[in-house]
């Protein structure tokens, strides 16, 4: 008990520190996908013409409310196929970002292209339709989860829910269940862990086999091996597609193209990892606080295991 009682209580650092608004908010994220877009748009516009997959934002400013700026003048570009993957702290901006990108909040100032269209000039449905999201606390309905992975994509037949659901590692556990694939889910059906709920997110993203894709890392821990998988999963997934992560550790962002660090709706430094860890800046600080707070994880595990 002493020993559990000297632990901290929060001993993965502040990276981890986050506010249930955020989580809920991530949750919403998915949710919206399949509602009327929050923007109000003109009848008639083009659909969105994906080629490479480029994104670019340009000077973007953004508030959710007038007299407070949350992004300020924001630029960077996601080369087609690689992966920028952006941390920072709490109510840095982060997700506010994947907010953009998805449209449901049109920027202040500058622009979001999708290659080289601006997102307002083209139909919102088929923007999200390009784009993949797997959000950190995916929010299952309540129905069966052959309908949980299928759903996205209406033409998806049985064969290629299996597919998805083997290449993200949750075909096995599937089978296992009573009613296999017609088994219910959600509120009302089985429970599921928070790993095997982001891998069915995973399936989903497989089977939409989107150009684009956000993910947002679970903060809450998963067991390792779960985020192992998924860890893999999301470099395969990641491979050849343009993806924007939003990452809580950084051992993900390693082998991000680039990193965006945000401070207070900032980009306060950016670069592939070594040259961040090179500099001593922000990111550097961050790292070694991570290493040292997962030290201590493994520590408390350790001692936990012993008591
Ligand atoms: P976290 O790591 O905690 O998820 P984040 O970096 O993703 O944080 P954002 O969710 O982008 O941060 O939020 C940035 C800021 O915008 C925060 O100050 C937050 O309070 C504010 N904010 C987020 N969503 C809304 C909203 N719907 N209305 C008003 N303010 C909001």
């Amino acid at each position: 008990y002493v020993i559990q009682l000297c632990l901290p209580l929060n001993s993965l650092g502040f990276v981890y520190r986050e506010s249930r608004d955020a989580l809920v908010n991530t949750e919403k994220l998915f949710q919206l996908l399949r509602e009327t877009p929050e923007v109000p748009e003109p009848p008639g516009l083009p659909d969105l013409h994906v080629a490479k997959g480029e994104v670019v934002f340009e000077n973007v400013s953004f508030g959710y409310e007038p007299g407070r700026t949350i992004l300020h003048n924001v630029s960077f570009r996601i080369a087609p196929g690689t992966t920028v993957a952006v941390v920072g702290g709490s109510g840095s901006g982060k997700s506010t970002l994947a907010r953009l990108l998805l449209r449901f909040y049109d920027v202040g100032g500058g622009r979001v292209l999708v290659d080289g269209q601006d997102i307002r000039s083209v139909s919102t449905r088929s923007l999200r339709a390009a784009i993949g999201v797997v959000p950190q606390e995916t929010l299952l309905f309540n129905d069966t989860i052959a309908y949980n992975i299928g759903y996205g994509r209406s033409d998806a037949t049985m064969d290629d829910i299996v597919a998805a659901a083997k290449a993200a590692h949750i075909h096995e556990l599937i089978e296992s269940l009573p009613q296999k694939y017609d088994t219910p889910v959600g509120e009302r059906g089985v429970k599921m862990s928070g790993g095997e709920k982001q891998r069915i997110a995973l399936a989903r993203a497989i089977l939409k086999n989107p150009p684009l894709l956000i993910f947002d890392e679970a903060t809450s821990a998963l067991d390792s091996q779960s985020e192992r998988a998924i860890q893999d999963e999301l470099d395969q997934l990641s491979q050849n597609r343009t993806a924007l992560v939003i990452a809580h550790r950084l051992s993900t962002v390693v082998d991000a193209g680039e990193i965006l660090v945000m401070d207070r709706g900032r980009i306060i430094e950016r670069g592939p990892h070594a040259e961040l860890l090179r500099k001593g800046g922000a990111y550097a600080r961050l790292w070694q606080l991570q290493q040292s707070s997962e030290h201590s994880e493994e520590r408390e595990k350790e001692l936990l295991s012993v008591g």
